[in-house]
């Protein structure tokens, strides 16, 4: 491991994840819970003490909201707690700390109850649960019943090395089946590697976007930056040793089913042109969503003299101090990238086409504080509750706000009641940075918020758009030319940089790779423009095939990524076992099970507000569809992927 990463060594233990035995002094254990989050301390009370009795005596969260980990809790009250904790916490400390109270279901029930105001409701007691590392039922999956021999005769090429492929080598090497990760960038992370721009961050709370196996301890920020969670995914692959089954810098040009022999034939190309074939029983393609960038064909683009480029393939070798910088695109890249330049360049027009709905998140750029990290670290299940505080309120919770009420007309501005209700804090939150109205009538959009991914705001947006050398362009580019932009309005206004953020082609994920399964059939020629795939993770036709954060799997306002490869990942591997155990030569989805399922995904997303009319997004194809998202619950999500049912899959022996 990384010795720079705090919390990070080899020498730890799993109780790393729940909580390391602490000796520490009474000024350091006041500071972290002056520091912690009152829920989360609340709770591990509770696991410090085993006296369910303290939920009653004490005062509890009044409403999980996203992004706030004090649970609306008032200031009396939080100290009351605080106050409690002081006493519960060093006693814990002097008794040795003992292994930490672990409730069963019932128990479960009443914190729960006491966290989420009866939010969470029984079904959701296992997924909670499983999440919070009571049981270690999620880490192993269903008992492989395939022999130690069988998996080692089972080699497995996995495409890309980015947060997804990487967890496919951890998961593969602990059941013992060999496998190569071919990964075309010189280093693990994926779109983490890619995309290095200033400013890059994460936008869901890293107590959840981290893999549920890793502790979580060593972040500096609620929301981190790119190089730290560069470092973490190459920390994890130096724990697992995972590059030493990679091959760094090379491509995945093609790769064959060979129904004679029941193998993928993987056609490699490194950096230096020499080609090779790899053959494996099952390929796993972790290529992701987002490795695909964008560059619009506008008029006249490719005379511009100076350099341009997109924000996933930052120029490092380019300065931009003193320079005037086109930024084309205000989406969740370019959002970021503005306020990180502003200081250093002599000027930034920032070309947005449709503005973007935000998130108010007041915590967005803030660093844990010291007493804080050492809550997560020591106290006995805080962090695992920090980590359900970050993902509750946005995921499964906030389900009201994306359904589309048929009934309901405003005019296109919002799709229900509840989504209304968003769309007029998210104003008002706008209103807070701002009075200048012509800049809101630019900013404030003209669809219901929640329809495209929402952008995290500390407020720096709105206040790095009023500075004297940043301007926000409504107006359609009509053309460039070598010295600058031109918009539809006439005015040309120079650059000497030219910056694409303009995102990335998602319906066509497997970009050039190319992919044939049985009889040859191209897997970019059967999805088209409308991309499937069971459970996001198998498609009928192509034998032994499996997709990470494949088609249908992106949860648009909240879920971890992370989260859900976890959950495919033990998917791909009850599925592996399944060939593996049966001695068979292949399995793949029946296509009607896969058709029922991607219809009723597309069906009801159609009833959400990421298929409204007035959303414009990169999700939607020519169709109007959005095959890339996923529109049920995750804890559903977590349900299906537990386990694979044999009836759902041709298996071939
Ligand atoms: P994006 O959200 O698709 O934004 C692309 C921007 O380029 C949009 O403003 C788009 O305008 C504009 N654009 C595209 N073609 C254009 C054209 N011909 N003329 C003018 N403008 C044009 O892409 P992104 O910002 O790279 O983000 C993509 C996704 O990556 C995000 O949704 C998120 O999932 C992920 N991401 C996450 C983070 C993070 O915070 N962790 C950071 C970056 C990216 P329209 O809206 O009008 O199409």
């Amino acid at each position: 491991m990384n010795p720079t990463a705090p919390g990070m060594t080899d020498s730890r233990n799993t109780d790393a994840l729940i909580g390391l035995p602490f000796n520490d002094s009474d000024d350091v254990l006041r500071t972290a819970i002056d520091e912690a989050s009152v829920p989360a301390l609340l709770m591990s009370m509770v696991h410090m003490t085993g006296d369910l009795g303290l939920l009653d005596e004490l005062p509890r969260p009044f409403m999980l909201i996203p992004m706030d980990l004090q649970g609306g809790m008032n200031e009396p009250d939080k100290q009351a707690v605080r106050d409690r904790a002081y006493d519960v916490v060093r006693e814990y400390r002097d008794r040795g700390c003992p292994p930490p109270f672990v409730p069963d279901a019932e128990q479960m029930r009443v914190m729960l109850d006491v966290m989420a105001d009866g939010q969470v409701t029984d079904e959701y007691i296992d997924y909670v649960a499983a999440d919070l590392r009571l049981t270690d039922a999620d880490q192993n999956g269903p008992p492989l019943t395939s022999t130690p021999e069988q998996r080692s005769a089972f080699p497995v090429v996995v495409i890309g090395c980015g947060e997804a492929g990487l967890l496919a080598g951890i998961k593969l090497q602990q059941a013992g089946i060999p496998f190569t990760i071919v990964e075309k960038r010189d280093g693990v992370g994926g779109t983490w590697r890619a995309n290095r721009y200033p400013g890059c961050r994460v936008d869901i709370a890293n107590q959840y976007y981290a893999y549920s196996f890793e502790p979580t301890d060593h972040w500096t920020h609620y929301y981190s930056e790119q190089p730290e969670i560069l470092r973490y995914l190459e920390d994890v692959a130096a724990k697992h040793g995972i590059a030493e089954h990679t091959r760094f810098s090379t491509e995945v040009t093609e790769a064959v089913w060979d129904d004679s022999e029941s193998v993928w034939r993987v056609r490699i190309r490194a950096a230096d042109g020499s080609a090779e074939e790899l053959r494996a029983r099952a390929l796993i393609c972790a290529v992701g969503q987002f490795s695909n960038p964008v560059v619009p064909d506008i008029k006249g683009a490719s005379t511009f003299a100076g350099p341009a480029f997109h924000t996933a393939d930052w120029r490092d070798d380019v300065e931009l101090t003193g320079k005037r910088v086109a930024v084309i695109g205000a989406g969740a890249s370019g959002f970021q990238l503005v306020p990180a330049i502003a200081d250093d360049v002599e000027r930034v027009d920032v070309y947005q086409r449709t503005p973007q709905w935000m998130a108010p998140n007041i915590a967005y750029h803030d660093s844990i504080p010291d007493g804080a990290r050492w809550a997560i670290r020591h106290l006995p299940y805080y962090g695992r509750w920090l980590r359900f505080l970050s993902w509750w309120p946005l995921t499964d919770a906030a389900e009201e706000r994306v359904m589309m009420d048929p009934g309901w007309d405003d005019g296109g501005l919002s799709c229900g009641e509840a989504n209304r209700g968003i769309r007029e804090m998210l104003i008002a939150w706008m209103r807070a940075f701002t009075t200048d109205e012509d800049l809101l009538a630019k900013v404030i959009p003209d669809y219901p918020p929640m329809g495209k991914r929402m952008l995290q705001d500390n407020g720096t947006w709105l206040t790095t758009l009023q500075r004297d050398n940043v301007e926000l362009i409504r107006d359609g580019i009509a053309e460039i030319d070598a010295h600058g932009v031109t918009t539809v309005d006439g005015v040309h206004r120079r650059a000497d940089v030219l910056v694409w953020a303009t995102g990335f082609d998602v319906n066509h994920q497997l970009g050039p790779v190319d992919i044939r399964g049985l009889d040859g059939v191209s897997l970019n020629a059967a999805w088209g423009e409308s991309p499937y795939a069971y459970l996001g993770v198998t498609v009928p036709g192509f034998p032994n095939l499996y997709c990470m954060y494949g088609p249908g799997t992106n949860a648009v306002n909240g879920t971890s990524i992370i989260y859900n490869s976890e959950c495919q990942m033990r998917y791909v591997m009850a599925c592996l076992d399944m060939v593996i155990g049966a001695g068979a030569r292949w399995a793949a989805p029946r296509p009607e099970v896969c058709r029922d399922y991607h219809r009723r995904n597309q069906e009801r997303l159609k009833t959400m507000v990421y298929t409204h009319p007035n959303v414009v997004s990169y999700y939607k194809n020519a169709a109007g569809e959005v095959p890339t998202l996923y529109g049920f619950r995750i804890v559903d999500y977590w349900k299906w992927t537990r386990r694979v049912d044999p009836a759902d899959y041709e298996l071939r022996t």
